[in-house]
């Protein structure tokens, strides 16, 4: 090949070996009825929906070593512990009980905010990016295929920071559960291997500050650490 400079591939190791080569990056928003309610919102008003984080921002975060440099232009830079789900096989328009099919493998991660800019892009109407896209931005578990875990859509799902609790719920008491994620997202994008799907926050989110660590697990999944420098 005559690249001009060397491509950039993120990756991201998987339980059993291999390295699991990252595409795109949705999110979900709001997808939990107690994080809908503490950021203002009625939880079944409205179908789920989307946004995506740049492929660039996920770093393998599972063994703890990993730092996160606090970001440029925030004042408030949020954590967000979310179950990601990885997509194995391509898709369009999923049915619901077929979603499954479509998952190779889950992973822990952290959707980081900076949440004062995300505030101000949604009041005034403007796409989210600066507030949800930056570097390091998605630190993230290995990933552990389906046939390991079994077909997850439910488990405790927490984060620490500094050792003490700041957010806990169960997988399920997803508003939209993982299936019904996998088809409404389908219907707007033709799903392939590669893709992850984070699956939204539960309450608690809150601001961190350098010096902080912080350490998500979700039963039968696996951690994510990693220390706001
Ligand atoms: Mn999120």
């Amino acid at each position: 090949m005559d690249y001009i400079f060397p491509p950039h591939v993120t990756s991201i190791p998987v339980t059993g070996g291999g390295r699991f080569p990252v595409r795109r990056v949705y999110c979900v928003g709001r997808n939990y009825a107690d994080h809908a309610v503490e950021m203002g919102f009625d939880p079944r008003a409205e179908p789920p929906f989307f946004f995506c984080k740049a492929t660039d921002n996920v770093v393998a975060a599972e063994g703890g070593a990993v730092e996160l440099p606090y970001p440029m232009e925030t004042a408030n830079f949020h954590h967000e512990v979310e179950l990601v789900v990885a997509i194995g096989r391509r898709g369009a328009r999923i049915d619901p009980a077929e979603a499954a099919q479509h998952i190779f493998g889950y992973a822990i991660g952290l959707d980081m905010t900076r949440r004062d800019l995300q505030m101000k892009m949604r009041d005034a109407g403007r796409p989210w990016e600066i507030g949800k896209t930056l570097e390091r931005g998605a630190p993230l578990s290995a990933i552990h295929p389906i046939e390991r875990t079994g077909e997850i859509n439910s488990g405790n799902i927490e984060l620490l920071v500094d050792g003490v609790c700041k957010q806990k719920s169960d997988i399920a008491k997803l508003i939209w559960s993982i299936p019904e994620i996998i088809a409404d997202l389908s219907r707007y994008y033709v799903l392939e291997p590669g893709d992850l799907v984070f699956t939204g926050t539960p309450a608690g989110v809150a601001a961190v500050v350098r010096g902080d660590r912080l350490e998500g697990e979700i039963a039968g999944v696996g951690k994510v650490a990693t220390t706001i420098v």
